[in-house]
């Protein structure tokens, strides 16, 4: 393993080890954009479901790396509905805008390894498609020292590999996808400084010791070029597993963009129920949520042993 992660590796504390599927270590990692909703309730539900029918521990981590987009006070929002429904995270949760150091120290990783390149494409020049490797750099050609019209700072970009990557996925079975042609050389860190999505993720789940990863299928899609990421550090790569995505009556993702209502805390066992069924159970028989823990845990590792 290489040794800049490795030495992070040692100084973040590590989930530690239970019976059930040992060391087994699941995480919910949600953007505070806003509260919690129907569909981030799913992939809640999910994740800290796996974690108990495998006797592991279950990790929060709040995304908030895209500033912009962070509103406050939804962090604290989420986390009382979290608790509110019965579920409990294992360790202190996390909040990556304190992280930033260990983000740093992958990218220059990354960079010793020569895995990145500066890329000054406007949205204009590029199309919605792959990135084409416009300015990915080539042995023996000299990079032009002025690009006119292009974009004062840059952002940066990681040299994928060629090839197929492939990988199983707990829900919907065999996945593959071709990183260098159907994404191209994909961005880490955005021109405004920000780390990008990929890497945050990749570093925080390795540094974390996540070994299983539980959330919706909008994000199956990253899932590869994560594994390349993920392989360039000297990190493992978590087993997935992805749930289906709740859509809103036009077929778009519920999502606190479309403006998705924030569950209704005032009963919280309905609210269990129905991500319950919006999984594919069937409804439980009982009367309190203290009552749906056991029973849905005890369904879900029968269907995900
Ligand atoms: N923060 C992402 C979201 O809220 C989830 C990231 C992940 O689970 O990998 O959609």
């Amino acid at each position: 393993m290489p040794s800049q992660i490795h030495s992070a590796l040692q100084e973040t504390p590590r989930a530690t080890h239970a019976p059930g599927r040992p060391g087994y270590v699941g995480r919910f990692a949600p953007s505070p954009s806003g509260p919690l909703h129907a569909g981030s309730l799913v992939a809640a539900l999910a994740s800290y479901l796996d974690a108990r029918a495998h006797q592991g521990r279950w990790l929060l981590r709040i995304e908030d790396i895209d500033e912009p987009r962070t509103v406050p006070g939804a962090d604290q929002v989420i986390l009382r509905q979290l608790q509110s429904l019965g579920m409990h995270w294992d360790a202190p949760p996390v909040w990556q805008t304190r992280r930033h150091a260990l983000y740093a120290q992958a990218f220059a990783q990354l960079q010793a390894a020569q895995r990145t390149y500066d890329c000054r494409c406007t949205r204009r020049e590029l199309s919605s498609g792959p990135y084409p490797g416009t300015c990915r750099p080539r042995p023996g050609v000299l990079q032009q020292a002025t690009d006119t019209g292009r974009k004062a700072r840059p952002s940066w970009r990681f040299v994928v590999e060629p090839g197929i990557e492939t990988f199983q996925d707990r829900w919907l079975g065999a996945q593959s996808q071709d990183v260098a042609s159907e994404v191209g050389d994909f961005i880490i860190r955005r021109a405004d400084g920000l780390w990008a999505y990929q890497l945050v993720v990749v570093v925080d789940d390795g540094l974390q010791g996540v070994t299983d990863v539980v959330r919706g299928a909008d994000l199956l899609d990253s899932t590869a070029r994560q594994r390349q990421l993920a392989r360039a550090l000297g990190l493992p790569c978590p087993r997935m597993l992805h749930v289906p995505l709740l859509r809103d009556p036009q077929g778009r993702k519920l999502s606190k963009q479309n403006h998705a209502p924030a569950l209704d805390l005032n009963r919280p066992l309905e609210a269990l129920q129905q991500a319950w069924n919006d999984l594919g159970f069937v409804r439980l028989p009982v009367v309190a949520p203290g009552e749906f823990w056991p029973l849905a845990t005890a369904q879900w590792a029968q269907r995900f042993p």
